[in-house]
């Protein structure tokens, strides 16, 4: 079945809120086998939502809309939808109840046009929300079906997960399994065309990729008459990608994270790490100790900014500074071999790079950065180009640090390299 997500709220529109409700619902929809291929932004304007929704109702079966259903005289959703779908609305006396109840548990008085929310249109199912005012809504009308949901995501997610998500998997027979594969040390547009025959050809299940940063999630989907089925037929699909990826995968496991994957070998090798990082600031050490249990192996973390700071925290020689610069991969190596014998680490990951906006030259541009990893005395340097604003570039440089110290333990172990060579 195709959906349509239908995001309603002038604030959207005028770019003051970002639309996470969307990111969420298509997300959701993807794992329930449903496709969507168009997403809408409309205003809280009566005759361009009512378009939207006629237009959605030619292309889909499912439409989901979020927001607009407050107290407010600029919240139509409800009462527009209800009239595309030339429905009356009634007052529906349990919301109006638990309207009651909502504002009595909060020592809240009433206003008048919180009733608004307790009317519903004629055949349609209500649905709760616990965490605020504005009921749901499902209406059916010709085999289609236009789901009403509130704004505020700490309403809507709890009301999707809950109540939608069960009533659009009993749309479609039978069940939906899915499993991910996390891929790291591979960019996306290389991961896509290494499965691209693999989307080509598939239908049940199907392959979906996702990019993040540093990372590429693929998510294979079944749908069966039972999960041991759908089980069943993802399985070569998921073998299939382990060969083609190789090392590359750090886990098919939905909960693991790549710092937890990292943490992990740590703990199962038993080696003690320390970070030293200049424009990271810090955030690879946070993204580390984001782990529960790292405290098993994480020595300590520095932040040596300045060249004052590399000089007198790590010692690293003036001259080796002057030569070379503080962003260069000979520099990224001494911080890695220094903060490991003085932290008394097994590993070490040195960070050291050009996050802009200003600082770069034509030989070094914003962007630059080396990542030096030095497990147990064997020191690999990666020169990196990462692009975006400061933030995007430190959060890429810490990603790719986890990646690379990920292969660096690898090859330690196996003494043979894999992947992408310098
Ligand atoms: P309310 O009763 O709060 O008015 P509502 O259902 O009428 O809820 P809106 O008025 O459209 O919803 O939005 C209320 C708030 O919910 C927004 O200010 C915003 O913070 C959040 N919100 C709305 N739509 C989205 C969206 N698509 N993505 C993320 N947040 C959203
Ligand atoms: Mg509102």
């Amino acid at each position: 079945m195709v959906v349509e997500i239908i995001s309603v709220g002038t604030e959207i529109l005028l770019g003051n809120i970002v639309n996470t409700n969307a990111a969420y619902l298509a997300e959701k929809c993807a794992g329930l086998g449903l496709s969507c291929y168009y997403q809408d932004v409309v205003g809280d304007n009566e005759e361009r939502l009512i378009s939207v929704i006629n237009t959605a109702l030619s292309r889909a079966d499912i439409l989901l809309l979020s927001g607009g259903l407050g107290p407010t005289q600029d919240d139509l959703t409800k009462e527009t939808a209800a009239k595309a779908l030339g429905k009356n609305l009634y007052l529906h006396e349990p919301s109006k109840e638990a309207i009651t109840a909502f504002f009595k548990n909060r020592g809240l008085e009433i206003t008048e046009n919180n009733w608004k929310q307790a009317m519903v249109p004629e055949d349609s199912i209500v649905v709760d929300n616990p965490n605020g005012t504005a009921p749901g809504i499902i209406m059916k009308e010709n085999g289609k079906h236009v789901i009403l949901m509130p704004g505020p995501p700490n309403e809507m997610i709890p009301m999707f997960d809950n109540s939608i998500m069960p009533y659009l998997s009993e749309l479609e027979p039978g069940i939906i399994y899915s499993q991910t594969v996390k891929i790291c040390g591979v960019g996306e547009s290389k991961a896509e065309s290494m499965v691209e025959d693999l989307i080509n050809e598939q239908s049940n299940p199907t392959i979906a990729t996702y990019a993040k940063t540093g990372e590429v999630h693929l998510r294979v989907t079944a749908r069966s008459e039972d999960e041991k089925e759908a089980k069943k037929m993802v399985k070569p699909i998921v073998k299939e990608l382990k060969g083609r990826f190789g090392n590359h995968i750090y886990t098919t496991q939905e909960d693991v994270t790549l710092e937890k994957a990292v943490v992990d070998l740590l703990v199962a090798n038993h080696l003690t790490i320390t970070t030293v990082e200049s424009c990271t600031g810090g955030m690879l050490a946070a993204r580390l100790i984001n782990v529960p249990g790292v405290s098993e192996i994480f020595k300590t973390g520095y932040i040596t900014y300045s060249n004052k700071s590399k000089r007198r925290v790590l010692g690293i020689k003036k001259p080796l500074l002057e030569k070379h610069g503080a962003v260069s991969s000979e520099v990224a190596k001494d911080m890695a071999k220094r903060s490991a014998l003085f932290a008394k680490a097994d590993v070490s990951v040195g960070i050291t790079g050009i996050a802009g906006p200003d600082g770069g030259s034509e030989e070094k541009p914003v962007g630059l950065v080396y990542i030096a990893c030095n497990v147990c005395g064997r020191i690999d340097v990666k020169e990196c180009h990462f692009s975006g604003n400061r933030m995007k570039i430190r959060e890429s440089s810490v990603s790719a640090a986890l990646s690379m110290l990920r292969e660096s333990i690898l090859a330690y172990y196996s003494e043979v390299t894999f992947g992408e060579k310098k």
